[in-house]
């Protein structure tokens, strides 16, 4: 098995680099051009404390569809389980992560899933709070903690441009207002959505969210418990079976362990009781998934034997 090194992953990173130039920056991203096309930076830290990083590490990007982790977990602080699955399913989903279509052929009207756009807006929808900005702040607060980064924010810039290209997003939220899926407000749960998606962070911030799901429910700097280790385990699942929206499937066999992603070109991996990856890499395919940072991931798994699965070389018989 490779040995995990800075040294090991500068030179995994010059190998998927190349795959970018199967992607696209989403232009949407107010700060990004054509001139990050292939970024690409990792951080990966151990359920021991040993951190590693390589690449474009310092670049702060959006989290976009990686805050649907974060959401998903205030939601089952707020209900737990039974309710937040009331409103959203936990079913992958063969369609784009933005679909219409989905909300009205499905028979409950319930979204799929949490980590799609549907299922992350009625999810927002839930989470507590006597306005936007005290929901927000719980939201704000709990993402602090688990990355240890009191200075993230949100970007004031792609919050804007998420509302200005929002009417997809907004169509889904009506809609779901009309079957009753959506019961609290609507713009609110909208204005919350954006929000979440415009915060900052950069690979190291990503990692902690992904060590935080694979190391358990505490504080890592305090001994303050969180979560129940129970939702941690939901959120592992979901991520599983739909954090790579209609690739979700092929991630499962192709690294082996739970990765969300997002519209930024950041993705977050988690392996239980191993390690946090946090990935960025701009240029993302039509599916909405890094092309570089996607075939890092998949690297990792071979390399340093991530798959939960069970491992390439494993005879079977
Ligand atoms: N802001 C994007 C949207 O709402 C996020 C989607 C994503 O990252 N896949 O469509």
């Amino acid at each position: 098995m490779q040995e995990l090194t800075n040294d090991y992953l500068e030179e995994a990173i010059e190998d998927s680099r190349p795959y970018a130039a199967n992607g696209d920056v989403n232009m949407n991203i107010p700060e990004y051009d054509e001139t990050i096309k292939d970024h690409l930076g990792v951080s990966i830290i151990t359920t021991n404390g040993e951190c590693y990083a390589a690449g474009d590490t310092t670049q702060y990007v959006p989290m976009q569809s990686t805050s649907k982790i974060i959401g998903l977990m205030v939601a089952l602080q707020d209900f737990g389980k039974d309710r937040v699955f009331q409103t959203v399913g936990m079913e992958p989903m063969g369609d784009f992560f933005n679909s219409i279509s989905q909300l009205e052929s499905y028979d409950t009207s319930k979204p799929f899933n949490p980590m799609i756009n549907a299922g992350a807006i009625a999810v927002a929808a839930l989470i507590k709070g006597k306005d936007v900005e005290t929901r927000f702040e719980r939201y704000m607060n709990f993402l602090r903690k688990i990355t240890n980064h009191d200075q993230l924010e949100i970007s004031e810039e792609v919050y804007k441009s998420e509302k200005a290209n929002g009417a997809r997003n907004r169509s889904l939220a009506y809609f779901m207002q009309s079957t009753g899926t959506l019961v609290t407000n609507v713009e609110e749960a909208l204005d919350l959505y954006y929000r979440m998606n415009s915060v900052m962070m950069r690979c190291e911030d990503f990692a902690r969210v992904g060590l935080f799901l694979a190391k358990g429910d505490y504080n890592p700097e305090s001994d303050e418990r969180l979560i129940p280790a129970h939702h941690l385990r939901t959120v592992k699942a979901i991520i599983m079976s739909s954090g790579m929206y209609n690739s979700s499937g092929h991630y499962a066999v192709e690294a082996g362990f739970p990765c969300k992603s997002g519209v930024s070109g950041s993705i977050i991996g988690t392996i239980p009781g191993n390690m946090g990856v946090g990935i960025v890499g701009p240029a993302i395919d039509e599916k909405g998934n890094s092309t570089a940072g996607g075939a890092l991931i998949k690297k990792l798994s071979q390399d340093l034997e991530l798959n939960m699965f069970g491992l390439e070389n494993t005879d079977g018989r």
